[in-house]
């Protein structure tokens, strides 16, 4: 049979024993503490295993496990010679939650367990402090009521506040012995009265009952959620610690505290930390009195402090990471009641990681793997000034982040004059679409009023690196009269707000900002990832500014260049519309002759950047109907340009349009029905390599890439049509020309035909986003419907457009890696779109042996380092 239960101090068989997954950290770590020589109050933990039987068990505490715990008991009473339920010198405990990583204040906790109206007077006696007595069992009666009966602790904490404002008294410790008393015996009525019950007087009763309590604390509603938000399986369960009572609260030589052996805001090597003399638990943290700065303990407690000092370096040495203690001391004497790892913000995360490894604590390999990241995001763009006054007029979804003030416009076209005029713009919008694209660049901010976290101007803002507050539906946009309005709040175009992508909130007027610092410990940590990982990365660009930004930031090549975004500026929309509405094949390559030179400068200007790393084109790829003309102004427009009837062109939209879209006349399927198109974009191609090559600019390797390819023939026809498009440049300007052609794999088909179709392909990127669409066959725009149900159903762990579906999406990326290697050995494989940024999905990439990973230029910090990590986990 399993082992059930571990105590803290065992020197025997287990001695070596310390296991997360079965103590959880609490109870590991107090084992670790205690095994240190740690002054660890004596106590045992009951295993996570206990937990699952208590779900089985239909929550309910098997006799055999109890009688187990009650032999415990025997023991720490035998160690600390006093004993539980006593009735001259009574044993206390608490007992305490722990899951295997730790959920700050999601479960419960009970304290002074074992006290009752007989108990307590026992404790007075001995202690000659009746006061204390009272205190201790006060606080019982409270935690008890709330974790193990489910009565509110506002019944109980209203009764203090109003016996203390009866008595005029502030504070707790004003309080006497009478007064508990007074206070106990109204405690009791409250139980009394909700529960029908008189408060257990038996200690066992007590004890039994607060054990099934913190198992199904595991189930509460708010442990559920933040085990959703964070990930953690629901089968992992929680241990319970009991451990005998030290009290903080027995005097002015007592005291409780809690610290982080270095300050887990800035990462420097300090003393951080808060204390309160004469206080239990949780009343440091829980606000009721205001605690110390633990520097001063250095002049009330100064040999405890000293100690602790201590402590803390040889916590650090042991677990070799910043640790969040817990401590207290009662009548002079330190007692270790937690430690763990402590959470940090991003900042520290990298300060404390570089120093660690100067102090030869962790070796840089360990210091590649601490840092999460995800988190590295909120140091790669401007944040707000913190000590800054905000008025915050509404608040939507943190869909980008980083922060940005500038005037309020609503249109594409103000941006653009305003960025014109060096002005700062944030673009307010309903909604967004590819038409807003170049105001979206114009501008410094994107807010919209509807839309989720993955709405189009999340997605593009995200790749932009725009801070971007999407769905705030607080605000009301009156286009008409350019004003919205929040609440009371009325604001005109051209007035002044600012926007944090971070948190999602609106202000008024301009906060200051301050910008990212990319030095010093963070490049060391870059560059230590760079060493560690197997990876590529690239970056998913097509304007010279992002491109140069991701050089910056160490994209090692471009992985998408999506052609169609160029497409839209105001002075090639026009040509753009005539091509597609151009009726004979003449026409439209008139149109397309006017697009020519367009494409050629853009590809130009990227390659002069890109300095001879590859760059992957994508040939166009959007439904046509995108470009078409929305309004009537812009219908006008055309049909006098085309010199045709705007009915015309209505009824060419008409034609045009589609039921399905996503699954429509797009990808390669426009350059089979018009390979015009794409020979104009290879040849566009082609000519810019010709021209660097006569202003001597390093030579760039295109990778031409077809999209939405499910056939090999079609590749097979579209690989020609690129063939004979560079024989034609090539014997022009009497030039050498090398590319590769490859692939999108981003049908379910194309994944499985993937042998047929790499004898056409020399490289494959997975494109994900429509990869995970048609392999579910769930549209993006539509899924926002749905998806938290499926999330709350435990349908989806996650919501498969953030991170790779491992499983189904990512078993055809393996099929189609297997097969198209099996017919070239040589095959290039990458995947580009929004996973190749996610850091969980680039582990998956690294397991799945693809080359490269592409991500949108302010991500490929993070696809450096996470593919570093997935590296180096590989080979743990
Ligand atoms: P959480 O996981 O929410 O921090 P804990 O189990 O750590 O809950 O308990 C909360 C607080 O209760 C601790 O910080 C500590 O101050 C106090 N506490 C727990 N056990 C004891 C004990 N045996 N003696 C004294 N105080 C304790
Ligand atoms: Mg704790
Ligand atoms: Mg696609």
């Amino acid at each position: 049979m399993d082992k059930l239960i571990y105590r803290f101090n065992n020197q025997g068989s287990q001695s070596s024993f310390n296991s997360k997954n079965i103590l959880g950290g609490k109870g590991a770590n107090l084992a670790q503490m205690a095994k240190l020589g740690l002054p660890v109050p004596p106590g045992f933990t009951i295993s996570t295993k206990v937990c699952e039987d208590f779900y089985k068990n239909n929550k309910k505490i098997s006799k055999k496990i109890f009688q187990q715990v009650k032999k415990e008991i025997k023991i720490i009473e035998k160690i600390s010679k006093k004993k539980f339920g006593d009735l001259s010198n009574p044993l206390l405990v608490s007992v305490r939650s722990g899951s295997k990583v730790s959920m700050p204040g999601m479960m419960d906790t009970i304290l002074n367990l074992g006290l009752n109206d007989k108990t307590v007077i026992a404790l007075k006696n001995k202690t000659s402090n009746g006061r204390f007595a009272k205190d201790s069992y006060r606080r019982l009666i409270q935690m008890y009521s709330n974790v193990v009966l489910g009565i509110e602790s506002y019944f109980f904490e209203e009764l203090i506040d109003n016996y203390k404002l009866t008595k005029g008294v502030i504070q707790d410790t004003e309080l006497e012995e009478d007064d508990w008393d007074g206070l106990i015996n109204n405690f009791k009525e409250v139980v009394k009265e909700k529960t029908r019950k008189n408060f257990p007087q038996d200690v066992n009763e007590q004890l039994q009952g607060a054990i099934s309590a913190v198992f199904s604390s595991w189930n509460s509603k708010r442990a559920k959620t933040y085990r959703r938000i964070n990930s953690i399986p629901d089968h992992w369960g929680t241990a319970v610690n009991i451990q005998t009572m030290v009290f903080g609260n027995m005097g002015d030589d007592c005291a409780t505290g809690v610290a982080f052996t270095r300050n887990p805001s800035t990462g420097k090597k300090e003393v951080f930390g808060e204390y309160l003399i004469n206080a239990q638990g949780e009343d440091v943290v829980a606000g009721t009195r205001t605690p110390k700065n633990l520097l001063s303990m250095n002049k009330s407690m100064s040999k405890i402090f000293q100690q602790l000092k201590k402590i803390f370096n040889l916590l650090e040495n042991k677990y070799k990471d910043m640790q969040d203690i817990e401590f207290t001391v009662e009548n002079n004497q330190l007692w270790m009641l937690q430690t763990r790892s402590g959470k940090r913000t991003a900042r520290a995360a990298i300060k404390i990681a570089v120093d660690m490894v100067q102090e030869k604590l962790i070796s840089s390999k360990e210091a590649v793997l601490r840092v999460d990241p995800n988190i590295l995001d909120t140091l790669l763009h401007p944040t707000l000034d913190e000590k800054a006054e905000k008025k915050i007029i509404a608040s939507g979804l943190p869909a980008s982040p980083g922060a940005a003030s500038g005037k309020v416009t609503f249109s594409t076209d103000e941006a653009e004059r305003l960025k014109e005029q060096q002005q700062n713009a944030i673009l307010v919008r309903v909604e967004t679409s590819p038409e807003d694209i170049n105001g979206m660049h114009a501008a410094s901010g994107i807010l919209t009023a509807r839309g989720g976290m993955t709405s189009h101007a999340a997605v593009i803002a995200r790749g932009m690196g725009k801070p971007c507050v999407s769905g705030s539906s607080e605000i009301k946009i009156d286009y008409e009269n350019k004003l919205f309005k929040s609440g009371n709040y009325v604001i005109k175009a051209g007035e002044i707000i600012t926007i944090d992508g971070g948190s999602g909130k609106v202000m008024l007027g301009k906060v200051p900002t301050v910008k990212p610092d990319m030095s010093g410990d963070f490049s060391k940590i870059m560059t230590w990832a760079d060493k560690y990982r197997k990876l590529k990365v690239r970056t998913n660009s097509e304007t010279p500014a992002d491109t140069k930004i991701a050089r910056e930031f160490g994209a090692e090549g471009i992985g998408l260049c999506r052609t169609e975004h160029m497409f839209f500026d105001e002075k090639r929309i026009i040509s753009v519309r005539q091509m597609i509405l151009s009726k004979t094949l003449e026409d439209r390559k008139k149109a397309l002759a006017k697009l020519l030179p367009y494409q050629r400068n853009d590809f130009i200007e990227i390659f002069k950047i890109m300095n001879g790393l590859p760059v992957t084109v994508r040939l166009l790829d959007p439904p046509l109907h995108e470009f078409l003309p929305k309004t009537d102004k812009d219908i006008e427009d055309i049909a006098k340009e085309l010199n045709i009837s705007n009915q015309n062109i209505k009824s060419r939209i008409i034609e045009l349009h589609e039921q399905n879209p996503m699954l429509g006349h797009r990808g390669c399927r426009l350059g089979i029905s018009f390979p015009e198109i794409y020979q104009m974009q290879c040849q566009a191609i082609f000519e810019a390599l010709a021209e660097c090559k006569k202003k001597k600019i390093k030579p760039v390797i295109p990778e031409i890439m077809i999209p939405l390819v499910s056939t090999a023939s079609e590749i097979k026809i579209l690989r020609s049509l690129v063939k004979k498009t560079a024989e034609e440049i090539k014997k022009i300007h009497s030039i050498k020309i090398k590319y590769y052609v490859g692939t999108m794999i981003e049908l379910p088909r194309a994944a499985l035909r993937a042998k047929d179709i790499a004898k056409y392909a020399d490289f494959f990127s997975f494109g994900t986003n429509d990869l995970t669409q048609t392999t579910f066959g769930i549209s993006r725009d539509d899924s926002g419907k749905f998806l938290n149900d499926y999330v709350e159903n435990n349908i989806f762990y996650e919501d498969p457009f953030v991170s790779i579906d491992e499983r189904g999406v990512g078993e055809l990326i393996k099929i189609a890696t297997e097969r198209g290697r099996m017919q070239k050995k040589s095959l290039k494989l990458g995947i580009c779109g929004e996973h190749g940024g996610d850091p969980a999905s680039i582990e998956f990439c690294e397991k799945a042996k693809l080359n490269y990973v592409s991500c949108s230029p302010y991500r490929v910090p993070i696809a450096r380092l996470a593919a570093a990590q997935a590296y180096l986990k590989k080979k743990k």
